[in-house]
C-alpha cells in the first residue's frame, strides 16, 4: 500500500456535485523542507470528540515506499511523494492527494479503509476515474485506488465480480459467452465498483438490471452482503451514494440470461459510441444527465444552443457528442467547472431547462458525505 502526503491548500470557492466517503475533520499542518532530498512533515488531527493525536511523516525522495505494518498485523507498503489525480482520471485533470494507497485484494481494502477510519484521514474510493472532476488543489485525504480484479463464474450466466474488475472487460466476456444484460458495458471505461456505484447504463440497459447482490465493507471494516431486492436504483444512482457508513463496494454478483445475439449486440453498441463519441480524446463521458420526461437528451440541447466547440481554456464541449466536454490540453478543473457551469445557464436561458451533472466534482476538502447528491 502507498501513502502519499502533499501540501495543504486553500479551498476553492466551486461547488457542484459533491462526493466524498468521509470521515470527520482532520486539521494538517504540514512544514515540508524546502530540499527534494529530504522532506519530513507533522500531521496532527482533530477526532470528532476533539481528542487529537498527531505522528511526524518523513520522506526520503531515494526511498519513496515503505512498509508500515499497520493494527491489524499487515505490512503494508506506504509512498509518500505526490500522486496527481490527473493520472487517476480519463479527464486528466487534478492535483495531488495527500495519502495515495492501491489495492488489490479485499484484505488489503479493508486494511486501508481501516486505516483511515481509526486515523480520521477522509477518504474516497476510485476505480478508473471516467466519471470524476478533480481538483488542481488535489485532494486532502486519502485517494485508495482499486484494483480488486478477480471474476469468477461458477454457474452459466451468474458472474462474482471484484469491484476494480473492468466493467468493459466484463461486458465483453459476458456477451461472448452468450449472455444478454452487459452489452452495453462493453464501451465503459470503468471497474465494476464505479458502475454499481453510479448505476452506469446505456443502450436501454443499465447495471442495476443484472445485478445479483453486492458485497461491501463498512468504514469500520466490517463485511455486509446486499440483495439486490434491498437495492434501490434509479437512473445513474444507487444506494451507495446516501449510504453514509459505506467504505467500499467490494465484489458485485451479476445474473444474466442466456442469448444468441448478445455477441452481435456488443458489436453493434460498440459500432455506434466509435460513430457518435470522440474516442481517443480526454473526457469523463456524459456530463449531464438527460432531463427526465422531456423526451430530448442533454446532448441534443447544448447543440441546439450552439455550443459545440464552446470552450473555456482547455476546456471544450466536443464536436462530436455535446455532452461530452473534453480535455483539449491542459485544462484546468476550473475551466472544467467553468465550461460546465456556462453550459447549465445557456441551456436554461433558451429552453427553460436545468441541466445536472452526471460527472460528481470531488472537492478538495470536503467533509461531508456529497452534500448535493440525490436526495
Ligand atoms: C468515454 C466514456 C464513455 C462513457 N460512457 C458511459 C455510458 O455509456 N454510460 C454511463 O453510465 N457512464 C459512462 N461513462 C462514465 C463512467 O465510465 C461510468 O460512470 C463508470 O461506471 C465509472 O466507473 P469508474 O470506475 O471510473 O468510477 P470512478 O470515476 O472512479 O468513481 C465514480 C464514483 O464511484 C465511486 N466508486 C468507484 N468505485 C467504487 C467502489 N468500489 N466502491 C464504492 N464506490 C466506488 C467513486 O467514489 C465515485 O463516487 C463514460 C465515461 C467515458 C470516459
Amino acid at each position: 500500500m502507498m501513502f502519499v502526503k502533499t501540501k495543504k491548500t486553500t479551498t476553492p470557492n466551486v461547488m457542484s456535485n459533491i462526493l466524498l466517503h468521509s470521515l470527520p475533520t482532520a486539521n494538517y499542518l504540514t512544514n515540508p523542507k524546502p530540499q527534494n532530498s529530504s522532506i519530513s512533515f507533522h500531521i496532527s488531527y482533530s477526532s470528532p470528540t476533539n481528542s487529537s493525536f498527531s505522528f511526524l511523516c518523513e520522506h526520503s525522495s531515494s526511498k519513496q515506499e515503505q512498509t508500515q505494518k499497520c493494527k491489524d498485523g499487515l505490512n503494508l507498503n506506504f509512498i509518500r511523494a505526490s500522486k496527481l489525480l490527473k493520472d487517476l482520471s480519463t479527464w486528466g485533470i487534478g492535483g495531488p492527494c495527500n495519502y495515495f494507497v492501491q489495492v488489490h485484494n479485499q484484505t488489503q481494502l479493508v486494511s486501508a479503509i481501516r486505516y483511515c477510519h481509526e486515523h480520521s484521514i477522509r477518504f474516497i474510493i476510485i476505480g478508473k476515474g471516467s466519471n470524476c472532476l478533480f481538483d488542481d488543489l488535489g485532494f486532502d485525504g486519502c485517494v485508495i485506488l482499486n484494483r480488486i480484479e478477480f471474476l469468477e463464474s461458477n454457474e452459466p450466466g451468474i458472474y462474482r465480480v471484484g469491484s476494480g474488475f473492468r466493467f468493459n472487460k466484463l461486458g465483453m466476456q459476458c456477451s461472448n459467452e452468450g449472455f444478454t444484460g452487459l452489452e452495453f458495458a462493453g464501451g465503459i471505461p470503468g471497474t465494476v465498483g464505479g458502475a454499481t456505484y453510479m448505476n452506469a447504463g446505456a443502450n436501454g440497459q443499465e447495471t442495476a438490471d443484472v445485478v445479483d447482490s453486492v458485497e461491501i465493507v463498512k468504514n469500520d471494516g466490517r463485511f455486509q452482503m446486499l440483495n439486490r431486492i434491498d437495492l434501490k436504483f434509479g437512473y445513474r444512482t444507487s444506494p451507495f451514494k446516501s449510504m453514509k457508513d459505506l467504505g467500499s463496494i467490494v465484489a458485485v454478483m451479476f445474473k444474466l440470461q442466456p442469448s444468441g445475439s448478445a455477441k452481435r449486440r456488443l458489436q453493434e453498441y460498440l459500432e455506434r459510441r466509435r460513430v457518435s463519441q470522440p474516442i481517443g480524446e480526454r473526457s469523463a463521458g456524459s456530463v449531464f444527465r438527460n432531463p427526465p420526461n422531456l423526451g430530448i437528451a442533454a446532448a441534443e440541447l447544448i447543440e441546439k444552443a450552439g455550443l459545440k466547440g464552446f470552450r473555456v481554456g482547455g476546456a471544450m464541449v466536443s464536436n462530436i457528442h455535446a455532452n461530452f466536454f473534453i480535455n483539449s490540453g491542459g485544462s484546468t478543473s476550473q475551466d472544467m467547472l467553468d465550461l460546465i457551469a456556462f453550459v447549465k445557464e445557456k441551456v436554461d436561458q433558451k429552453f427553460g431547462v436545468q441541466l445536472k451533472e452526471e460527472v460528481l466534482y470531488v472537492h478538495p476538502y470536503c467533509n461531508d458525505l456529497n452534500p448535493n447528491r440525490d436526495k
